[in-house]
C-alpha cells in the first residue's frame, strides 16, 4: 500500500526520484532546492527511507541513525487516527516520539499536534488540568469599624484532648483586619452567637 500511494505522492516521487542516482543530472534544476534543504534519504525494497538521527542526551559520534519509512500524504490521517487509538489516545509529545521511531513525513510534528488536540474523544473524556481561575477582586472596605465582620471555623483536631474545645471561631473585622480566634466546642449558631456577643 505504501508503494502505491507513494507513486502518487508528488513529493515522495520526487524524492525518489533525486535518490536514484541515473536520474539525478536530468531533474537537478528542478530538484536541488529538495537536495540542498531535505534530509538524507534512501531507497530499501523500492521504499523510501528517511535516514534520521536519534537526538539523545549524551549522545556524542556515534550517533544511532533511525530508518523512518516515508509515508505518503495519502496514508498520513491513517496512521494518525491508529497511533492516537493504539496508544490510548495519548498527548502529542508522546505519540510523535512513538511515531518518529518507525515512520517519517515533513512537518509530522505539526499534525500530530494538531490532530490530538482536536481529537473529539480526547476532548470530552480527558478532565481539564488548567482550569480557569476567577479573577482576583478588591473586597469592598466598610467606611467604619466593626460594621463588618468575617467569621469562620476551623476545626482543630488535637490526639488526646479532653476539654472538648475542637474549633476555633475565627473573627475578622472587614476595616481593620483586626482578628480574634476564640476556641468553641461546636459549629452551631447558638454557641457562635453565645461568643460574638460576650467577645
Ligand atoms: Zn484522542
Amino acid at each position: 500500500m505504501q508503494n502505491a500511494a507513494a507513486r502518487m505522492d508528488r513529493k515522495i516521487r520526487r524524492i525518489f526520484r533525486i535518490s536514484d542516482r541515473q536520474t539525478w543530472r536530468f531533474h537537478w534544476q528542478i530538484d536541488k532546492i529538495t537536495v540542498l534543504t531535505k534530509d538524507y534519504f534512501a531507497i530499501r525494497n523500492s521504499k523510501l527511507i528517511h535516514i534520521g538521527i536519534k537526538r539523545q542526551k549524551n549522545n556524542s559520534t556515534d550517533q544511532p541513525l533511525a530508518e523512518q519509512l516515508c509515508i505518503p500524504k495519502l496514508l498520513q490521517l491513517t496512521l494518525l487516527a491508529r497511533y492516537h487509538t493504539q496508544l490510548m489516545h495519548c498527548g502529542y509529545e508522546k505519540m510523535y516520539l512513538t511515531m518518529k521511531q518507525r515512520i517519517y513525513w515533513s512537518n509530522m510534528y505539526t499534525d500530530v499536534r494538531n490532530y490530538t488536540t482536536n481529537c473529539e474523544t480526547c476532548k470530552t473524556a480527558k478532565a481539564d488540568n488548567h482550569p480557569v481561575r476567577a479573577k482576583i477582586r478588591c473586597r469592598e472596605v466598610p467606611p467604619e469599624i466593626f460594621q463588618r465582620v468575617y467569621i469562620d471555623h476551623l476545626k482543630i483536631s488535637v490526639k488526646g484532648t479532653t476539654h472538648g474545645y475542637t474549633y476555633a471561631l475565627v473573627m475578622i473585622d472587614a476595616m481593620s483586619l483586626c482578628c480574634e480566634i476564640i476556641p468553641v466546642k461546636s459549629t452551631s449558631a447558638a454557641e457562635t452567637c453565645r461568643v460574638l456577643l460576650r467577645e
